[in-house]
């Protein structure tokens, strides 16, 4: 089922999701929406706050944006195939940053056309359980790298705005207001309806 993808002033982005204790088939029917979602929004990566559900699940398909981004994998020290881990679910995942920050194009589902610079780490450790509960560890780097650090951080309530320079907020700053109190509009509406 493709679930509505929530936008930036709804409060939900901004809640830190809670640890999955068990992979009930309540979890496991979001996972399955949210990649559904994720694929009908041309999306790289999908958080579950950005479908309303504050709890530490995302889902990260990069393999089609392999000739103008790509990405690399290493399992247990060996370089490895992206098919090996896509499409990834993540649950209650951690990053380690093992390498430097550079600057690279972001952009957010939860942000329709509003784009920044964004710095982050090129190559990052990541542990987490699959999606079938399965304890799993890689290395990544490239636009997998910043998709894992950009899910991870919308699973902690942080959003890519965030991280962004000063003069580069400020110069989407009028567009940031304007999604935001149309996000809030639909809120009310509806609250009221209902
Ligand atoms: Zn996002």
């Amino acid at each position: 089922m493709i679930l509505e993808i929530v936008k930036y002033g709804q409060p939900v982005l901004r809640q830190k999701g809670a640890k999955v204790e068990s992979l009930t088939p309540e979890i496991q029917k979001l996972i399955a929406d949210m990649f559904e979602t994720m694929e009908a929004n041309h999306g790289v990566g999908l958080a579950a706050q950005q479908v309303g559900v504050a709890l530490q699940v995302a889902v990260i398909d990069v393999r089609g944006a392999q000739k103008e981004r790509p990405s690399t994998v290493e399992l247990d020290g060996q370089p490895g195939e992206l098919d090996a881990i896509m499409p990834l679910a993540l649950i209650n995942p951690v990053v380690k940053p093992v390498s430097e920050a550079k600057p690279g194009s972001e952009g957010c589902l939860s942000f329709p056309e509003i784009f920044g610079e964004i710095s982050r780490p090129e190559t990052v450790d990541v542990t987490a359980l699959d999606g079938h509960g399965k304890p799993i560890r890689f290395r990544c780097g490239g636009l997998l790298a910043r998709a894992v650090q950009h899910e991870i951080d919308h699973l902690n309530g942080i959003l890519f705005i965030d991280r962004m320079e000063r003069k580069m907020k400020e110069e989407i700053q009028e567009e940031l207001d304007l999604l935001q109190a149309d996000t809030r509009k639909k809120i009310k509406s509806k609250t009221k309806g209902s």
